[in-house]
């Protein structure tokens, strides 16, 4: 799978992608990262890729030229499945959602900053807004990091033990079970005796049912899903 994210500040996304799993996953090859910096795409003499709105009032908004010229250049050279733009007006970002697009090719991913972009950014060329929560950064940068951190960890040979991320919270519509490692006994604050039992099918069972407890007392609106 290949992410190319377009950005007027590529340096906050050099740290999200070089490390642990996110690195693994490229140096595998499982995934590609492109980080574009908007600026080289701008036809202005000073670089620029924002101005004033029009209409009047506070911020500057970025303009169309340079995100054009970029997903343009990006398009001729191969095809995109999806361009996604980090909003907080999209759609709420959840696993489903992540699920579906771990399944995808090549994604370009557009991160706003100042005010936001041109609308008609959004209109020509943007095929789908996400959100990552309801309330307002200051660009899409963090935004599209962890768009990319949860799409990557699911794509088949990422993790290192793959069923581990379908026991994760949210699969199933269910939380993740509490989870322990030794010492058994930290100062007379025991691990649960099943989980030392062996007994794989009791185990199962007992964090089914444990999952499915916290699910029903931090979550229940997962369960009518
Ligand atoms: N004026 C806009 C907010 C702009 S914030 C509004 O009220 O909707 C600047 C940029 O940060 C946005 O263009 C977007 O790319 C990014 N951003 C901010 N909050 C976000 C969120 N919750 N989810 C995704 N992207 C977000």
């Amino acid at each position: 799978m290949r992410f190319d994210i377009i950005t007027v500040l590529p340096g906050l996304l050099e740290s999200p992608f070089a490390h642990s799993i996110l690195q693994r996953a490229q140096k595998k090859g499982i995934a590609e990262i492109h980080v574009h910096n908007l600026r080289e795409y701008s036809s202005h003499k000073h670089k620029s890729v924002d101005d004033y709105p029009y209409g009047g009032g506070s911020g500057m908004v970025m303009m169309i030229e340079p995100f054009a010229a970029c997903i343009d250049h990006l398009k001729s050279e191969r095809p995109y499945d999806d361009i996604i733009f980090m909003s907080p007006d999209g759609e709420t970002l959840n696993q489903q959602m992540v699920n579906q697009l771990s399944g995808k090719g090549n994604i370009i991913i557009l991160c706003g900053h100042y005010k936001g972009i041109d609308q008609r950014i959004r209109d020509l060329y943007v095929t789908r807004e996400i959100s990552i929560g309801d309330y307002v950064l200051s660009g899409g940068e963090l935004p599209a990091a962890i768009l990319v951190d949860a799409v990557v960890r699911l794509i088949p040979g990422v993790l290192s033990d793959e069923t581990s991320a379908l026991s994760d919270s949210f699969q199933d519509n269910m939380l993740d079970a509490p989870l322990y490692t030794r010492p058994a006994n930290w100062n007379g604050s025991k691990v649960p005796d099943i989980l030392l039992s062996g007994n794989t099918p009791e185990i199962e069972k007992w964090r089914f049912e444990q999952a499915l407890e916290r699910t029903r007392q931090r979550r229940p609106d997962l369960l009518d899903k």
